[in-house]
C-alpha cells in the first residue's frame, strides 16, 4: 500500500470515527510475538484471575527492563498514578505540580485523591515540564509556614512533583529533584509514554520515589490495558500492592485493613505483557528508526520543525509530532490533518493544555504559553513499530506535496516594498 486512494464522498466519515480502510494509522500495536502463545496457555490452564504466575513474571521483567527494584502491576495507568500519590500521602486539598502538556491522566488522579494540580508550562525545545518555570514558582510563588510549603497565591500545602515524560522524551530531572530535595517534595514520574527512554545514561523512571507506566493500546508495550507502578522502596511498594488488593490483611479469613481497590491486572493481560517486553528493545529501535526517517524525509519541507531529542537524552520517539508554521508551510496544523486524512494519512493533534481544560477548573498556573503554541501547532504523524518505510515514505511525500510552494511564501513573508 505504497499509494492509498484518496477517500471518496461516502467514506467520509464524522470526526472521531475510525478512519477509513487503507488508511494508514497513527500507532496500532505490534502482536507477533508469544502474546496469542502465551494467553492460550492462561485460558487452557484456567489461570486467567489477577492470581497467576504471569503477573508477577510480567512485574519482574518491567521492573528489571527500568532497573527497578519492584513492579506493582495494575488495571491501567491511570490506577498506578492514583496509588502512587495515595502511598505518596498527598491529601485532600494538597497541590501536585504537574505538566501541563500531557494527556490528563496524571491531573485526574492528584483530584482523586482530593488534591488540586498546579501546572508547569513545557519548554519550547523538547516540550517537557519547564524546570526554569517549576523554580520560579518554588522560590517566587511558595513560601514555607509552620514547616509547610504553601502556595502563596492558593494557601494550598504543596506536597508533590508529578513530571509527565511526555512523548517518549524525559523531563530534565536533574535540576528537577534538586528542587524536590529543597523543598521536601515527593517526586512521582509518569513514564507512561517513555519506556525505553534514557535520561543522562539510565533508564527513565529512575530518579523520584517511584514512577508509573500504562500499557494501554497505544503504549510502546501493550497489555491492551494495563500500568504498574515501580519503585526501589520496599515500603512504597508494599503498601501499593496492598491497595491495589482491596487492603486484605488475612487472606483466608477475609479482614481488610483500610479501603482498598481492586486495581490489579489479570494474568490474561500480563502474558501479553511478557511476550510484549520480549520486543521492548526492538519497538524502541523501530521507533528511533522512524524519527530518523521523518527527520531526514522532512528536513527540506519549509515549515515543518521535527522533534527534537536533547543532548542528554535517548528519546524513546513514543509518538513522533512535528510542528506546522501555518505561515512558512502554507496551511496550519488542523487544515493539514484534514488534508492527509483525505489522503488516508491519520493524524492527530496533541492534547488540549491542561490549564485550559474545563475538566481542571480551579487549577493554579503561571501562563503556560508555550504549550498553548505547541497544541496549536503540533501535529502527529503515523509511527507504529510495524510502520513499512514504504507507507513512511508516503507519509512524508503527501506532507512534502501540501506545502505551498517557496515563490508563494516568499511573497507572503517578504516585507513589502513599493515599486516591486
Ligand atoms: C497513557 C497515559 C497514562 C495512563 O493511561 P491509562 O490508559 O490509564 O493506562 C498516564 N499518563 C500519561 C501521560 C499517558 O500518556
Amino acid at each position: 500500500m505504497s499509494a492509498p486512494a484518496p477517500i471518496t464522498r461516502r467514506e467520509r466519515l464524522a470526526p472521531g470515527a475510525p478512519p477509513p480502510a487503507g488508511t494508514i494509522p497513527l500507532t496500532v500495536p505490534e502482536l507477533r510475538g508469544n502474546e496469542w502463545a502465551y494467553v492460550k496457555e492462561c485460558l487452557d490452564t484456567n489461570w486467567v484471575s489477577s492470581v497467576g504466575s504471569y503477573v508477577d513474571r510480567f512485574e519482574r521483567v518491567v521492573a528489571d527492563a527500568v532497573g527497578a527494584r519492584h513492579g506493582v502491576a495494575t488495571v491501567n495507568g491511570t490506577a498506578a498514578l492514583h496509588v502512587a500519590l495515595m502511598v505518596a500521602g498527598v491529601a485532600p486539598g494538597d497541590e501536585v505540580i504537574t505538566s501541563t502538556l500531557t494527556f490528563i491522566a496524571p491531573a485526574n488522579a492528584i483530584r482523586y485523591v482530593g488534591a488540586w494540580p498546579v501546572f508547569v508550562d513545557a519548554e519550547p525545545d523538547h516540550w517537557q515540564m519547564d524546570v526554569a518555570r517549576l523554580a520560579h514558582f518554588l522560590e517566587r510563588g511558595c513560601r514555607r509556614v509552620d514547616g509547610a510549603l504553601r502556595n502563596v497565591a492558593t494557601g494550598r500545602r504543596v506536597r508533590a512533583i508529578l513530571p509527565v515524560h511526555a512523548l517518549g522524551h524525559p523531563v530534565d530531572m536533574d535540576p528537577l529533584m534538586e528542587l524536590a530535595r529543597r523543598h521536601e517534595l515527593v517526586v512521582i514520574e509518569d513514564a507512561s509514554e517513555s519506556l525505553g527512554a534514557l535520561y543522562r545514561g539510565r533508564s527513565v523512571g529512575r530518579e523520584g520515589t517511584c514512577a508509573v507506566l500504562s500499557f494501554n493500546g497505544n503504549k510502546l508495550v501493550t497489555t491492551g490495558a494495563g500500568g504498574m507502578l515501580v519503585t526501589d522502596d520496599d515500603l512504597f511498594a508494599r503498601r501499593a500492592r496492598h491497595l491495589t488488593t482491596q487492603a486484605k490483611s488475612d487472606a483466608l479469613e477475609y479482614i481488610h485493613d483500610e479501603i482498598g481497590w481492586n486495581y490489579r491486572l489479570s494474568n490474561v493481560l500480563a502474558a501479553m505483557g511478557v511476550a510484549q517486553m520480549e520486543h521492548v528493545r526492538e519497538f524502541v529501535d523501530a521507533k528511533r528508526r522512524i524519527a530518523e526517517r521523518y527527520r531526514d524525509g522532512l528536513a527540506g519541507v519549509p515549515g515543518i520543525a521535527p522533534m527534537r531529542e536533547a543532548q542528554w537524552a535517548r528519546s524513546a520517539f513514543w509518538m513522533y509530532t512535528v510542528l506546522v508554521d501555518e505561515r512558512a508551510y502554507g496551511m496550519d496544523s488542523r487544515a493539514l490533518l484534514r488534508a492527509l486524512a483525505e489522503r488516508r494519512v491519520q493524524c492527530r493533534p496533541l492534547w488540549q493544555p491542561l490549564h485550559l481544560s474545563p475538566a481542571q477548573r480551579g487549577a493554579y498556573h503561571e501562563g503556560c504559553p508555550v504549550a498553548e503554541r505547541l497544541n496549536r501547532d503540533g501535529l502527529s504523524l503515523p509511527c507504529s513499530v510495524g510502520l513499512g518505510a514504504e507507507d513512511q515514505d508516503w507519509v512524508i511525500a503527501q506532507i512534502a506535496a501540501l506545502a505551498a510552494p517557496r515563490e508563494q511564501i516568499a511573497a507572503s513573508t517578504a516585507p513589502r516594498e513599493g515599486g516591486a
